[in-house]
C-alpha cells in the first residue's frame, strides 16, 4: 500500500492493530521515563533524530542521547527519535501504508523540518535510504522541495562523505555539541525569510564543519581516478574543517529508560575524547583528536545525576581507551566506594593492555560481570611495530594472568587480520597467543578459564596512515580464517569473526567516491538493508548494483595506492596533516613505532589549526603541549612546531 500523509492521531490508531503483530512492540511505542514531549505546534523548529538501525542499538548510541537532551533545552526546538523498524515492523507497516513516524509524537518524517541521521560507520547507507522512503521524504537530495525537511547527516563514516553525497543535503563533519545550534539557527532565519533551498545550503555551507556535497562537482581522471573537486560556487569553501568543541561540555545524565532490553543497558559517561596512542589502522584515533579530559568531579556528578534519573545499576566508563583517562585508577575507585552498597557495575569497555595496571584491576574488580577484553590486534613482534601497538607477548600473558586471578573466568581478545604485510605466521601466531593465554588462566582457575577471541578484518580507512594501502581478496581473508577456525577449534576457546564480504562492503563504502552513490542506490532498491547484520547481508545486492552502474569493486579496495593519488576525501579536513600522515606510513613500512604522543608530541598538525582553542583552554584540559606564541599568521605560513608548543 502506498504510503500516505497521515496525522499523528491516525498514526496511533492504526498502531494500535500493527503493535500486537510484530516481535518486541516496546521498540516503537515510545513513552518511556525521561523522553521529552514538546507542544508541536508551539515549537518553531522540529528535529528528527535518527539512528538507521533498530532501537535496542539506536538506544545505547551516546550521540544521540546528547543531541537530544541539548536541542531539547532549547525554547525554540524540539528533538523526537527515530529508529528503523525491524523487517517485520516495515513489511506491516508498508502493507498498512503506516509512514515512518517519531516515537515522541507519532509525526511522520516528513513533518519534521530537519531530520537528523547519525552515521557512525558505513553499513548504515541503505537503512538510510530506507528510512526516507519510508518516511516519505525523497531519497535523492535533488528532489527535495523547499517544504521537505532538510536532511542532515554526522558521525564518524561522514569523514568521507562522497558515497552518501547525493541523499545527504548537508554533512556535519566533527563534534555536534555546538554546531547543532549553528545549524538551527541558520534554518530559523533562512525560514524567516523564505529564500530558495538552495540559499539555505549555501548559508550552512558558511557554518564551520558543514560540508554540502550540492555546491560541488567531483572530475576523475584516465583509468577513473578522482582527480579534483570543482566548486559550483564562489561561496562553497575549498575544504571543510571538523568541528570540535574546546571542551567537554557537562555531560548527559538524564537518560531515557528503555521498556525493553537494548544493546547496553547502562548509563554511558565519556569520560575522555580522542586517544593519543596512534594506532595506524585507527580511524576514530585520528579523526577524534585532541584528547580532551573531563575531571574526576564532573564524572562523579554526572553518575550521581544520572542515577538519580534512570535507577540503571551499570556505568559505563567511555572513552576510546579508558584506562589511558590520567585519573582513572582515582575514579573507579571513587565511584566504587560510593556505590559499594547499590550493586553497582562499573563497566570500562576499552581498555589498553599496557595502561591496565594491578591498581586499576583491584578497583574494577567488584561486583564482577562479563568477561574483561583486550585488544592486542597483533600477535608477532613485526605486526605490532608495523600497526604501532607494541605491546609485547610477555606484558599480556602477565596482565592475563592478573586478571584469572582476580575471579574474572573469561578474556576476551580482539585481533585484526588483514594487513598486506601480514603472512601465515603472524596468523598462526594469533592462535598460538590465544592458547598461551589460556595456559595461563589454567595455571590458576583451571578448567574454567574461557577465551574468546574476535578476529575482525583490516580495512584501510580514509585519513589514516593507511589509506594507501590495499584490502586483502576474499580469497587471501578466507585462508587466513580457515587457519584461525582449524586451530582454534579448541575446549575453551571461542571464535568469532567477520564475513570477508562483510569486510569488502566496508571497504568499498569507507574508500569510495561520489560514484559509489550509484551504487549504495541501486542496492537498495535491489533489497539491501541491515547490512550490518551479518544474516541481512544481501552481497548479491551489491554485486548486481557495482554492475549495473558499471564499476569494478576491486578498484576501490585491491589498488595499492601511490603517495600522490588525490583522495576523493581529501577535501574534509581533519588538521592531522597529510605530510604526517605519509611519514607514519613510511614508518611502518620500516617497523618503526611512535610513543605515546603525550609523551612526546609528534606536531600531526593539529595544533596549528586549533591553537586558538588550546591557547584559551590551557593546561591539562586537553593532552596536547600549550600553546604560547600569539603572533598572527598568514594563512599559508608553515609554523614550527618549536614556534607554538611549550617545550616545559
Ligand atoms: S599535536 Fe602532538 S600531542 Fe597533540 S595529538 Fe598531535 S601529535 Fe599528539
Amino acid at each position: 500500500m502506498e504510503l500516505t500523509k497521515l496525522s499523528p492521531v491516525e498514526i496511533q490508531k492504526r498502531l494500535q492493530s500493527i503493535l500486537p503483530r510484530v516481535q518486541k512492540p516496546g521498540r516503537y511505542t515510545g513513552g518511556e521515563l525521561n523522553q521529552i514531549v514538546k507542544d508541536w505546534e508551539e515549537i518553531p523548529t522540529r528535529i528528527a533524530l535518527v539512528f538507521p538501525d533498530i532501537y535496542d542499538l539506536g538506544m545505547s548510541n551516546l550521540g544521540l542521547a546528547i543531541l537530544y537532551d541539548l536541542i531539547n533545552q532549547r525554547h525554540d526546538a524540539l528533538a523526537e527519535r527515530v529508529f528503523s523498524p525491524w523487517l517485520d515492523m516495515e513489511t506491516t507497516m508498508r502493507e498498512a501504508g503506516l509512514p515512518l513516524y517519531s516515537l515522541e509524537t507519532k509525526h511522520s518524517l516528513c513533518d519534521f523540518d530537519i531530520i537528523g541521521f547519525s552515521l557512525p560507520y558505513e553499513t548504515l547507507y541503505t537503512n538510510t535510504l530506507n528510512i526516507l522512503d519510508l518516511g516519505n521524504v525523497p531519497t535523492l537530495s535533488i528532489d527535495r522541495a523547499p517544504d521537505d525537511p532538510l536532511v542532515i547527516a554526522g558521525g564518524h563514516a561522514t569523514y568521507n562523505p562522497e558515497p552518501m553525497y547525493q541523499f545527504i543535503d548537508a554533512f556535519v563533519i566533527g563534534e555536534g555539541e555546538d554546531v547543532i545550534h549553528e545549524i538551527i539557527e541558520t534554518y530559523q532565519e533562512w525560514k524567516g525569510r523564505s529564500q530558495s533551498r538552495n540559499g539555505l545550503l549555501l548559508a550552512l555551507a558558511k557554518i564551520w564543519g558543514v560540508y554540502v556535497p550540492s555546491l560541488y562537482e567531483a572530475k576523475f581522471g584516465e583509468g577513473g581516478t578522482f582527480t579534483h573537486l570543482v566548486k559550483l560556487h564562489n561561496e562553497a569553501p575549498a575544504s571543510v574543517t571538523k568541528r570540535i568543541v574546546a571542551k567537554l561540555p557537562t555531560p548527559t545524565t538524564r537518560f531515557i529508560v528503555p521498556y525493553i532490553d537494548t544493546v547496553h543497558n547502562r548509563i554511558p559517561i565519556e569520560i575522555m575524547r580522542g586517544c593519543t596512542r596512534g594506532c595506524r589502522f585507527c580511524h576514530a584515533g585520528i579523526v577524534t583528536r585532541p584528547v580532551r579530559e573531563r575531571t574526576v568531579d564532573e564524572i562523579t556528578s554526572a553518575i550521581e545525576s544520572a542515577l538519580r534519573y534512570t535507577g540503571f545499576d551499570e556505568i559505563g566508563l567511555l572513552s576510546l581507551s579508558s584506562s589511558d583517562y590520567t585519573h582513572i585508577v582515582e575514579l573507579v575507585h571513587e565511584v566504587s566506594e560510593r556505590y559499594k552498597t547499590n550493586h553497582l557495575s562499573i563497566s570500562l569497555p576499552s581498555l589498553r593492555i599496557e595502561s591496565v595496571s594491578v591498581d586499576l584491576m583491584n578497583a574494577i574488580q567488584r561486583p564482577r560481570r562479563g568477561g574483561f577484553t583486550l585488544a592486542p590486534e597483533a600477535a608477532t613482534e613485526k605486526m605490532r611495530q608495523i600497526i604501532n601497538k607494541p605491546v609485547s607477548t610477555a606484558q599480556l600473558l602477565d596482565t592475563a594472568r592478573e586478571i584469572y586471578s582476580r575471579g574474572w573466568t573469561s578474556i576476551k581478545l580482539y585481533f585484526m587480520v588483514g594487513h598486506p604485510l601480514e603472512d601465515l605466521e603472524d596468523v598462526q601466531a594469533i592462535a598460538d597467543l590465544c592458547k598461551a593465554v589460556r595456559a595461563e588462566g589454567r595455571k590458576v582457575i583451571g578448567k574454567k578459564t574461557r577465551v574468546h577471541a574476535g578476529v575482525s578484518t583490516f580495512v584501510p580507512k580514509p585519513h589514516t596512515p593507511f589509506q594507501w594501502v590495499a584490502c586483502d581478496t576474499v580469497e587471501q581473508i578466507n585462508i587466513k580464517l580457515n587457519l584461525l577456525k582449524r586451530e582454534l577449534h579448541t575446549p575453551g576457546i571461542k571464535l568469532t569473526w567477520n564475513s570477508p564480504e562483510e569486510t569488502m562492503l566496508e571497504a568499498w563504502l569507507s574508500r569510495g567516491d561520489r560514484r559509489l552513490s550509484d551504487v549504495v542506490f541501486h542496492a537498495w532498491k535491489r533489497g539491501a538493508k541491515f547490512d550490518a547484520w551479518q544474516d541481512q547481508l544481501n552481497f548479491q545486492a551489491w554485486m548486481d548494483a557495482f554492475n549495473l552502474v558499471g564499476l569494478e569493486p576491486a578498484f576501490f579496495t585491491h589498488r595499492h595506492r601511490p603517495l600522490d593519488e588525490v583522495f576523493p576525501w581529501d577535501h574534509i579536513n581533519t588538521t592531522v596533516r597529510k605530510k604526517f600522515l605519509v611519514e607514519d606510513y613510511q614508518w611502518s613500512t620500516r617497523a618503526e613505532t611512535r610513543v605515546d604522543c603525550r609523551d612526546q608530541c609528534f606536531a600531526c598538525g593539529i595544533l596549528p589549526t586549533f591553537a586558538d582553542l588550546r591557547r584559551q583552554n590551557p593546561g591539562k584540559v586537553w593532552q596536547c603541549p600549550d600553546v604560547k606564541s600569539k603572533r598572527p599568521r598568514s594563512k599559508n605560513e608553515f609554523i614550527s612546531l618549536e614556534s607554538i608548543i611549550d617545550a616545559s
